[in-house]
């Protein structure tokens, strides 16, 4: 089987620029299990589904048709047949991922989906549980972390309209969720090894990452 590569941390960790950078380097593809997440939320919004309800969201978890591409270089996503690339950034989505995230049954669809992308491997996959329940025998597990203010700059950086201060509780809120649920949550891996991307630009954290696949 081919090699994969798991990348996992919370957000703003770098993980996105990351995986993707270390993927177009080593020719392998790239999976972002977060965009699958987000698509999910975003169906069960359009569908008008109580999210506090979490009986409601598992009924309807097996329903949406989700297709992602794995092309480093021009990453995307479907659901039912529909490109969600740029509604699944919105705040409204980020918001409320967390609660669909935390539904068992919409991990267990997930990570069969996501398994079954890994399959034979040449595969960088970013996400929360990569190393620990997606790809637990991937013989490269990294785990990126990044100071809370590094995480919301990062952030802010990339949205406009939102400050600092803003996103950086945003996301402190939506690490605790991740973090605290009861399935798979959010947590250091058996084997993973742990970079700290405070202090690194993002060339310097994918040769960091490439210098660990090589060793
Ligand atoms: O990576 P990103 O921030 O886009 O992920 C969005 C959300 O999807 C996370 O906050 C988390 O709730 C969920 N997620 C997850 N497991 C993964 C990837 C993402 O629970 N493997």
């Amino acid at each position: 089987a081919g090699l994969v590569i798991a990348m996992d941390g919370p957000s703003g960790s770098g993980k996105s620029s990351a995986s993707r950078g270390v993927a177009r380097a080593l020719g392998l593809r790239y999976l972002d299990t977060g965009a699958q997440y987000r698509a999910m939320t975003w169906w069960m919004l359009r569908q008008g589904v109580d999210l506090a309800d979490q009986a409601a969201v598992a009924a309807r978890s097996g329903e949406p048709e989700i297709v992602s591409g794995t092309d480093p270089d021009a990453p995307s996503i479907q659901v039912d047949g529909v490109d969600v690339g740029e509604p699944i950034r919105q705040d409204e989505v980020t918001s409320a991922v967390s609660a669909v995230a935390a539904v068992p049954q919409v991990r267990a669809r997930l990570v069969a989906l996501q398994q079954e992308i890994v399959g034979t491997g040449d595969i960088v996959v970013e996400g929360r549980d990569i190393g620990s329940v997606v790809a637990p025998d991937a013989p490269v597990k990294i785990y990126l972390t990044a100071s809370a203010e590094a995480r919301a700059q990062r952030r802010s950086a990339e949205l406009t309209g939102t400050t600092a201060r803003a996103q950086q509780a945003a996301m402190a809120r939506r690490d605790t969720l991740d973090s605290t649920r009861k399935t798979d949550p959010l947590s250091l891996a058996d084997g993973a090894i742990e970079l700290d991307t405070t202090a690194l630009n993002l060339e310097e954290v994918i040769a960091e990452v490439l210098r660990l696949v090589k060793e």
